[in-house]
C-alpha cells in the first residue's frame, strides 16, 4: 500500500547554488548529500516536516536528469510515494496496465529500493515508488 509522499524530487543544475535557498531562507535541515553513481547524480535530502525534498544535480550529461533540465529547465522532477512490498506494487501496476520504467526495483539514494512509473501512464507526472527496509529517516 501507499503510505505517504516520501519525498519530492527537484532537478537543479548545481546543489551549491540551489541549497542556500532551502537551508538559509526556508531553514530546512539538510539530512545529507550523497552520490548515486548508477544514476549519475549528486543528491541532497532536506527535511520538510514529515516529508523530504530531494535535490538532484546531474554529474554527467548522460544522466536522465541532465536531459530533463536541458529540455524543461530546472524544477519539479518527480513525486516519490513511500510503499511497502515494492515488487508487489510494481506487479500490481503492470496488471492494471500501467507502464513501469523498471520491472524490478533498483537501489536509489539512501539505499532505498525504487521504481518509476512511466509518465505516459500517469497524466505526465513522474511517480517513484520507494521502499526503505529498516532505514527509516
Ligand atoms: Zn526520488
Amino acid at each position: 500500500m501507499i503510505k505517504k509522499v516520501d519525498h519530492i524530487g527537484i532537478a537543479v543544475r548545481s546543489l551549491d547554488e540551489a541549497l542556500p535557498f532551502y537551508t538559509e531562507i526556508l531553514k530546512l535541515p539538510l539530512l545529507g548529500i550523497e552520490e548515486v553513481e548508477s544514476e549519475k547524480l549528486k543528491v541532497a535530502f532536506l527535511k520538510a516536516g514529515e516529508t523530504k525534498l530531494e535535490l538532484l544535480e546531474p554529474t554527467s550529461q548522460e544522466s536522465a536528469v541532465a536531459k530533463f533540465i536541458e529540455k524543461r529547465g530546472e524544477g519539479l522532477h518527480h513525486v516519490a510515494l513511500g510503499v511497502d512490498s515494492i515488487q508487489e506494487r510494481i506487479n500490481e501496476m503492470k496488471e492494471k496496465g500501467i507502464r513501469m520504467l523498471q520491472d524490478s526495483p533498483k537501489i536509489g539514494a539512501g539505499g532505498a529500493e525504487v521504481a518509476f512509473m512511466h509518465p505516459k501512464s500517469t497524466g505526465s507526472v513522474l511517480y517513484e515508488f520507494c521502499e526503505k527496509k529498516g532505514l527509516e529517516q
